[in-house]
């Protein structure tokens, strides 16, 4: 399957919130699930109703297209997640928000999750010194993401970096605006992600 390339704001209105996939226009009046708060498509001003199956599915989607992955990449981290010790869908979580492309955002190096991939992709940065252009590499607790000294004069990420103040930095990261690096002091844990989240849904979905 092909990555998504149509309109990214209609992924947000067919989950009914906002997914922050857009940078900066989610924080704008521009945001399209502001606009017109109703799913997608002729039909969609009428009220959804969803079977136990359809609210599963409709979670998985949600936080599938919030961290910009491809079902078998969504399904294979679903699956580590039950194999490790703890609560299954607290563990994906966790596993999504270590992420390389998630930090680069959340570090705010990039406006949105779909950024910082393209970002990592095109190697504009480092993890403890050394180059990283794999989205998916996952970070540890004492790991250092910075921007390549070069990459340093990109303008999207200084610009990315001077609007993070919206966009609230986690406690489990710690970044340092003058020299373009970030560390990542923890392992994120449940209470550091605070979007609207039921995991649980996702993990009965995978269950069945
Ligand atoms: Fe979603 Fe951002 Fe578009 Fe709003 S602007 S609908 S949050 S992608």
């Amino acid at each position: 399957m092909a990555r998504y390339v149509g309109s990214v704001c209609r992924l947000c209105r067919r989950e009914g919130t906002k997914l922050f996939l857009k940078g900066d226009r989610c924080f704008s009046e521009k945001c399209g699930v502001d606009r017109r708060n109703y799913p997608p498509g002729q039909h969609g001003q009428g009220r959804p109703r969803f079977s136990d199956y359809g609210v599963q599915l409709r979670e998985k989607q949600k936080v599938k297209r919030m961290y910009g992955l491809l079902e078998h990449q969504f399904r294979r981290t679903m699956k580590e997640a039950t194999r490790m010790k703890g609560l299954a869908g607290e563990n994906l979580l966790s596993l999504l928000e270590r992420r390389l492309d998630n930090v680069v955002f959340r570090l705010g190096f990039a406006t949105s999750r779909a950024e910082a991939r393209q970002l990592v992709k095109h190697g504009h940065f480092t993890v403890n010194g050394r180059k990283a252009s794999i989205p998916s590499m996952r970070v540890k607790p004492g790991m250092t993401v910075a921007v390549g000294e070069k990459s340093q004069q990109v303008s999207r990420i200084a610009g990315a970096l001077e609007t993070l103040e919206d966009r609230s930095l986690p406690n489990w990261l710690e970044v340092d605006k003058a020299t373009f690096a970030g560390t990542v002091k923890a392992v994120p844990t449940r209470e550091d992600i605070t979007m609207p989240i039921e995991e649980q849904l996702i993990v009965e979905l995978y269950s069945r």
